[in-house]
């Protein structure tokens, strides 16, 4: 049988694009389709505005530290208009680069919704496209709870265009969203809380990362309010919200931003025409090549629910490209020690197992920790302290894990997640020779273990 195309992808976000590019490259004749935005959730409404926002947010402790070293300014003025204009401007740029890197590499650009007519057919614009495959990456989308006054609530896709500033914020959710955007909240001048239904955020992460940062927070004045949520949300007169807690606590607002997670995005993409699984979550399913139960559709990404992770995506989307058309280069894709940086103010970084993790898979640990406040701190009356921490085999001496709160997190555990992978040993970290004066150091200079735990 022949098909117009040898690849059709849904969706021109990381994996998509990844996947797209290099399978035309590989020679396929490949076609992709886009609804809203060319680089998807990351580039649009994603990682890269985020990080636009969070060094926006951090300049208002940079004016107040440069102080310390013999600067004086007038009084800084924050104008969100002027950020967000600035970072339209420069998502805009990207888009077009998207634009240029799927036509230079010879893949058809469709731009509208997609559907799927059946197992090999897509749908869009009134065209019909057949295709050998069909690749479904169209990402997710923010999770709000059935609560009455959900409409009065945004989520980080509204956050990132709106008008103005608002006075007051409250975040609900203690995952990678509601910590980073609490941080621009608070750092752009917002008077911020944090609502979480835990006791405490960042489920899933080291303990004493989650403590510390909660430490962080407290002293920067952010409202931290666990064991709590939302019963319902209702618009007041004068434009603010009231926010009834379910143990009847009232807070009031002027703005209620969720991050409560993301659900698959697969709103009228023609499932019904097309034997694709779901799992209960209502990701796609897939197996470990990312094949659905269909056997001519694959699946990757935030849609797949396995990693919500731009790197994987783009891992993936390559894993998909060789596996379809140049099997001899294809590899699995290895969800081992996958490193991650939350860019909460101060950042977190971390790779490897948490000490709760190795724990409780049998390990008997050694836990190397420091705690100190950073060289640019100290020479005002600052209070931000920098936490890193080891997490070693005691037995065969492998470091297992490696976690960092304070600035620059991320670009120091990125080069860290290299050793881990080359397997590196405490001993390797100890013959390491440190950069001074720098934080980054303080990981290979790390000599007395904490006292075992009773
Ligand atoms: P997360 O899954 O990280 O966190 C969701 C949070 O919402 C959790 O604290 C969860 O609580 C809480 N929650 C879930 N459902 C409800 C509910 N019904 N009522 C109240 N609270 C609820 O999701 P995010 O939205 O923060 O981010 C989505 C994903 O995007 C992340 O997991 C991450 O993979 C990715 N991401 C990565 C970033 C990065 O790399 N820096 C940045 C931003 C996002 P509980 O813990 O109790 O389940």
């Amino acid at each position: 049988m022949s098909f117009d195309v040898d690849l059709f992808v849904i969706g021109a976000g990381s994996g998509g694009v990844r996947a797209a590019r290099f399978s035309a490259g590989f020679g396929a004749r490949v076609a992709v389709a886009e609804s809203r935005y060319l680089g998807g959730t990351c580039v649009n409404v994603g990682c890269v505005p985020k990080k636009f926002l969070v060094y926006g947010a951090h300049f208002s402790d940079d004016f107040d530290v440069a102080s310390s070293f013999g600067w004086t300014a007038g009084k800084p003025q924050f104008d969100w208009a002027t950020l967000i204009a600035n970072k339209n401007r420069e998502i805009h740029r990207l888009n077009e680069v998207y634009r240029g890197l799927l036509l230079n590499s010879g893949v058809a650009l469709h731009e509208g919704h997609a559907r799927l007519l059946d197992a090999h057919t897509v749908e869009i614009n009134g065209q019909r496209i057949s295709a050998a495959n069909i690749l479904i990456a169209t990402g997710g989308w923010p999770q709000v709870p059935e609560i009455p006054g959900k409409e009065h609530a945004i989520t980080s896709n509204e956050a990132f265009f709106l008008k103005q500033l608002p006075r007051r914020v409250l975040v609900i959710g203690g995952g990678y969203i509601a910590v980073e955007f609490a941080s621009i909240f608070h750092g752009l001048g917002a008077k911020t809380s944090l609502l979480y239904r835990g006791d405490m955020f960042l489920r899933g992460f080291d303990q004493g990362v989650r403590e510390h940062l909660n430490e962080e927070f407290q002293k920067k004045g952010v409202d931290l309010r666990f064991k709590a949520d939302v019963a319902r949300i209702d618009k007041q007169a004068d434009g603010s919200l009231k926010v009834t807690l379910k143990d009847e606590r009232v807070l009031e607002t002027d703005c209620v931003f969720y991050a409560t997670g993301r659900r698959p995005m697969l709103d009228n993409l023609g499932l019904e025409n097309v034997n694709v699984a779901l799992d209960d979550k209502g990701f796609v399913k897939v197996d470990e090549q990312y094949r659905s139960s269909e056997p001519s559709i694959l699946a990757l990404g935030d849609v797949i629910g396995k990693v919500q992770l731009t790197p994987m995506a783009l891992a993936e989307g390559m894993a998909v490209a060789r596996r379809l058309f140049r099997p001899e280069e294809y590899h699995p894709v290895d969800y081992q020690l996958i490193p991650t940086a939350v860019f909460s103010l101060p950042n977190i970084g971390t790779v490897g197992l948490t000490e709760e993790e190795a724990r409780s898979a049998g390990h008997t640990v050694k836990i190397f920790q420091a705690k100190f406040r950073p060289m640019k701190l100290s020479l005002g009356d600052y209070h931000e302290k920098t936490m890193m921490k080891l997490v070693v085999d005691a037995d065969s001496d492998k470091v297992l894990g490696c976690h960092m709160v304070g600035p620059d997190a991320g670009e120091i555990i990125q080069g860290i997640a290299v050793a881990l992978r080359a397997g590196a040993t405490k001993r390797v970290f100890d013959e390491t020779i440190g950069i001074h004066p720098t934080s980054a150091e303080e990981f290979v200079t790390l000599r007395t273990p904490l006292p075992e735990k009773k």
